[in-house]
């Protein structure tokens, strides 16, 4: 049977687009709900600068707080050697170092041309894999972008080829404004295994244009190892203003289960996180499972 990991996101990707922010205690009560439901890879939190994602300030107050229990890894997201410093010293299981394959997106993203992206993401690899930490290298933007539109694979395998140079754990290709359709995740994937070989390739869908779980679904029969996915399917992109969330990772749990896909979390808990969410962010959420609820129907 083929096993898919389902990395965890609501807690970053999620949160840091929501208009609410919530408080430590919830993060870190949350992180423990999504432990209990089954999550082995919980990307936490952010080490950006707080001006930037002011709802990732507390990340080293949630990182402190959590209970870490054997069997999760925690990973948090950087974009630059003070990300890493202080991903470090809040003794992350993993780092997510991301860069647009876009060189408008990372200008107003990050505030630096693709390339210096790539050139510092290098560093910051090679520096976490020094110091033991599984490394992650996300190609933002991967599937088109905003400001630019197409964005041409040669310019995703680029980024890859970096990473794989660099020495990545994992290399994650992200639709980060929910562009993308099965056929190009067929090809990216195909493109980026030729450079990285053997090396684990991820994916992060969101949602927005309802080709979320299309592209999951394609990801894993193409041979993707991972896919991110958020509680509820909260979420969005700064600079995509009508953009919806990750896809939900219920709804992913469900799709996985159903197909004899191999996976670690269970549906029921998971739903009752996107409950929870949906109180303390008070909105409807897009997740279809928190509305409609697993099957066949659970005697109770
Ligand atoms: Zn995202």
């Amino acid at each position: 049977m083929t096993a898919v990991q389902i990395v965890e996101v609501s807690l970053r990707d999620g949160l840091q687009n929501e208009s609410v922010m919530l408080s430590t205690a919830d993060k870190i009560r949350l992180a423990g709900q999504l432990a209990d439901a089954g999550a082995q890879r919980i990307e936490a939190v952010s080490f950006v600068h707080p001006k930037w994602v002011p709802a990732m300030a507390d990340a080293e107050a949630v990182m402190a707080g959590i209970d870490r229990i054997d069997g999760v890894s925690y990973s948090g997201l950087v974009v630059n050697r003070r990300g890493l410093d202080r991903a470090l010293a809040a003794e992350m299981d993993e780092i997510n170092v991301v860069v647009c394959a876009s060189d408008t997106f990372s200008r107003r993203n990050q505030n630096m041309s693709t390339q210096d992206a790539v050139r510092e993401a290098v560093e910051v690899v090679a520096t976490a894999r020094e110091a033991g930490v599984f490394t992650t290298l996300t190609v933002a933007t991967a599937f088109g972008c905003p400001f630019e539109g197409e964005v041409p694979p040669d310019a995703v395998i680029n980024v890859v080829g970096a990473a794989h140079a660099a020495g990545a754990d994992e290399v994650c290709l992200a639709d980060t404004i929910g562009v993308g359709v099965p056929s190009q995740v067929a090809d990216l994937y195909m493109r980026s295994k030729q450079v990285m070989g053997e090396v684990p390739l991820r994916f992060h869908f969101h949602d927005t244009r309802h080709t979320g779980i299309a592209n999951a679904h394609e990801a894993v029969r193409v041979g993707a190892s991972a896919l991110d996915a958020s509680v509820g399917g909260i979420g969005g992109c700064p600079f995509a203003p009508r953009a919806t969330g990750n896809i939900a990772t219920e709804d992913l749990i469900y799709l996985l289960d159903r197909s004899g896909i191999s996976q670690t979390m269970r549906i029921e808990p998971t739903i009752a996180i996107a409950d929870e969410l949906e109180q303390l962010l008070g909105e409807v959420l897009p997740s279809a499972l928190q509305k409609a609820g697993g099957f066949p129907p659970r005697a109770s």
